[in-house]
């Protein structure tokens, strides 16, 4: 895995990253960033209380996601150029501008701090630099596996109703009784 858009492997790049200073927390706004980010499973219960859980049906395969902004603006919870729940922010920020990929740790070049030069070093001898790590690397890819488990134990398309759309994508809301954990923390977290 060497790329996917605009992030790239840690292994293949040489890169730094020197501090928020100067941004306008472009990874928090819609109209330079994200507007949702895929979940792992042990992220539902970090999110749900703070930010609607949303599913995506891609070629097929359902997905969830966390809803961090309406695509066009920040975060609700960007306040006074700052995260105002920093400690309750998404486990996707946390590790913000690096996103594991199965096997692959990648780190999004569109953040306008990674450089060439200047900084902190993003990887140290082909390993993460420990500055950037968080539990959710821990056994990522045995993680995501799991995910896609239950992804596909719910893969119905008749399950699904949809609730609207961000930057173009159909979003949608599980419907079936259940009472699944994660199901459940997704109803939940559409009352945000
Ligand atoms: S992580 Fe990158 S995009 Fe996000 S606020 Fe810092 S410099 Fe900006
Ligand atoms: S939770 Fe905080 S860090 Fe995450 S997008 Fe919102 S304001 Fe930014």
């Amino acid at each position: 895995m060497d790329n996917i858009g605009s992030f790239v492997n840690i292994q293949k790049h040489s890169l730094y990253f020197n501090g928020c200073g100067g941004c306008d927390g472009n990874c928090c706004n819609g109209a330079k960033g994200f507007a949702i980010a895929p979940l792992i499973l042990e992220d539902f219960k970090e999110v749900y209380k703070n930010f609607k859980i949303v599913f995506g049906l891609n070629e097929n395969q359902v997905g969830a996601y966390v809803v961090l902004n309406d695509g066009k603006s920040h975060c609700k919870y960007y306040k006074d150029s700052r995260c105002s729940i920093y400690e309750q922010r998404t486990p996707a920020c946390k590790l913000y501008p690096i996103s594991p990929y199965f096997e692959s740790i990648l780190v999004d070049t569109e953040c306008p701090s990674i450089n060439r030069e200047f900084g902190e070093p993003i990887c140290i001898g082909k390993q993460l630099n420990q500055k950037f790590y968080t539990d959710r690397l821990n056994n990522f890819n045995e993680k995501l596996l799991k995910t896609y488990e239950f992804y596909n134990s719910i893969n119905d398309a008749n399950y699904f109703e949809q609730i609207g759309d961000i930057s173009g994508l159909p979003i949608f809301k599980y419907t079936k009784k259940s009472s699944n954990p994660y199901i459940q923390m997704h109803l939940e977290s559409l009352k945000n």
